[in-house]
């Protein structure tokens, strides 16, 4: 069923292909230059990889390997399911022009894949690469899904992004202008911003040309420097009511063709210090509704 307050994700992918499809997360094997040291060897302060892959996904199998036994696991369900190859890990742009062909063709060739989803930062596509995928996306559905986090400087420094917010201005428009379908993430709740700064920032991230923006809240993940810092020096993060009610007011001031994929993040619980909310996505959209309904009417 369509949502009456955003454009949502699965309505508009169903939109899209003329069969049910899903994602299949694959761990093609790449590193993070925020982590390699290529720009810092920290990463970002909450990043824990671990809390990217499904059980399914392994990074010492090939990336067909990985493909099929995604297919294995949903197929079982749905046998006439087709695939996004999702490159999810780390940057799935860092690595030479050539190596990139290999893995995005390689996913592309496993039957069933229709397309390819490649999640990486904004400092890492050259417009060599951004004019390949255009090329790609000639014959096939190709997203990219870049990590904005946070429109605001202070922040993406504070939290060791290394890079600003222009970089993802910049990224999102040459990926834009080639035709290619461009995707946004970012964090509420990041160390230093309140619901009041990221309302701030909602209409500038809206005014960037994406397609579809992914919002996830702040988690606290063990063994991460974010960790460390909050049990050094413990802080506020949202309650699943101040998160709703801030998902809310954020989606108001978004434009109403943007596609809204994603508002909450399940990291495992064992890795995961807070916030512990103990909701499923769908309990957690089942709130958000009632919320939007209650807040925007019954439209
Ligand atoms: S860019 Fe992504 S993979 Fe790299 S450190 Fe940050 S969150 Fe982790």
């Amino acid at each position: 069923m369509d949502n009456k307050y955003y454009k949502d994700f699965g309505s508009w992918i169903r939109e899209q292909f003329p069969y049910r499809v899903q994602k299949i997360s694959i761990d093609a094997g790449f590193s993070c230059p925020n982590r390699d040291g290529r720009i810092s060897s920290g990463g970002c302060i909450y990043c824990d990889n671990r809390t990217f892959n499904p059980s399914y996904c392994h990074r010492h199998e090939s990336i067909s390997m990985q493909l099929e036994k995604g297919k294995e696991f949903f197929g079982r369900k749905y046998p006439d399911m087709k695939y996004l190859a999702y490159f999810q890990a780390y940057t799935n742009t860092y690595a030479p022009l050539s190596d990139l062909k290999r893995m995005y063709e390689e996913a592309l060739g496993v039957e069933d894949v229709v397309g390819i989803v490649i999640g990486t930062r904004p400092d890492c596509v050259s417009d060599e690469l951004l004019d390949y995928l255009a090329e790609l996306n000639k014959r096939t559905f190709v997203l990219i899904e870049y990590g904005i986090e946070s429109a605001n400087d202070e922040t993406l420094l504070r939290i060791n992004r290394g890079h600003n917010f222009e970089c993802c201005r910049l990224a999102v428009e040459k990926a834009h202008n080639r035709g290619l379908l461009t995707g946004g993430h970012i964090i509420l709740g990041l160390p230093g911003e309140d619901a009041e700064e990221s309302l701030r920032q909602a209409p500038i991230i809206s005014s960037l040309p994406l397609d579809i923006l992914k919002i996830h809240q702040m988690q606290i993940i063990r063994g991460t420097k974010l960790a460390q810092e909050y049990e050094a020096h413990p802080f506020h993060v949202y309650t699943v009511e101040e998160y709703i009610d801030l998902i809310v007011a954020y989606i108001g001031k978004l434009r109403k063709d943007l596609v809204l994929e994603r508002f909450v993040s399940q990291s495992p619980p064992e890795l995961l210090i807070a916030p512990k909310w103990g909701l499923k996505n769908y309990e957690f959209t089942n709130i958000l509704n009632n919320k939007l309904k209650e807040v925007y009417g019954d439209k």
